[in-house]
């Protein structure tokens, strides 16, 4: 059972490793099909939570897609920005705005369990149509 689940999360991670930008989580299960074909769903989100849980793949909830986690950091919850155009990711960590969000929602009455922070946007490696470089 634990070797099997290592199997899928090496799988998964290939995958994603081969990918140019997010994938779902049918995207993967796709991908891995033309070797396993009895693979089902379930296996795939289950492989899919453990890897988001050990921090090295990121589910990105605004797109509904898994991608591979680029920066270090542990647990810091980390700001995607997200590329609308290309679908390129650039992760971010900025602890002092997170600690914000959280004392605003402490604010508020909501103790703060996870942060989904993401940026919507274009890059800036051609698909901005006015970069801001000098
Ligand atoms: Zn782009």
């Amino acid at each position: 059972m634990t070797s099997k689940g290592q199997a899928m999360r090496a799988d998964i991670l290939r995958v994603l490793r081969g990918a140019s930008h997010a994938l779902s989580a049918y995207d993967i299960l796709a991908a891995l099909r033309a070797g396993q074909p009895q693979l089902a769903p379930t296996t795939i989100y289950r492989a899919l939570k453990a890897l988001c849980a050990r921090g090295e793949v990121l589910r990105i909830e605004s797109l509904n897609a898994y991608a591979l986690r680029q920066t270090e950091g542990g647990d810091q919850p980390v700001i995607l920005s997200i590329c609308d155009r290309c679908g390129a990711l650039r992760e971010s960590v900025a602890p002092d705005l997170v600690a914000s969000l959280s004392a605003a929602a402490q604010h508020s009455g909501i103790t703060p369990s996870h942060h989904v922070i993401e940026i919507h946007g274009q890059c800036h490696d051609g698909c901005a149509s006015t970069p801001n470089h000098p």
